[in-house]
């Protein structure tokens, strides 16, 4: 696991939508790598702040991966 690997399975660890054995990897991975491990928290509390909006909104799912991507994707 590097960290352009670790960064594409994102918002696939971030829903849980893993196997286990890949997640492992990538908790190691950010355990050996802070400003992966910073991305991600950064990315985590994002993600709750837009679910709890969202809710509210009733926004699909498809529209809050959109503009998270537009948001961080370079
Ligand atoms: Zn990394």
């Amino acid at each position: 696991m590097n960290c352009r690997e670790c960064t594409e399975h994102l918002y696939e660890y971030l829903d849980r939508e893993l196997t286990p054995q890949v997640e492992q990897e990538i908790r190691q991975h950010l355990a050996d790598c802070p400003p992966c491990g910073e991305h991600f928290d950064f990315e985590r509390l994002f993600l709750d702040f837009l679910r709890a909006r969202c809710r509210a909104h009733g926004a699909p799912a498809e529209l809050k991966r959109r503009i998270l991507r537009e948001l961080f994707d370079e």
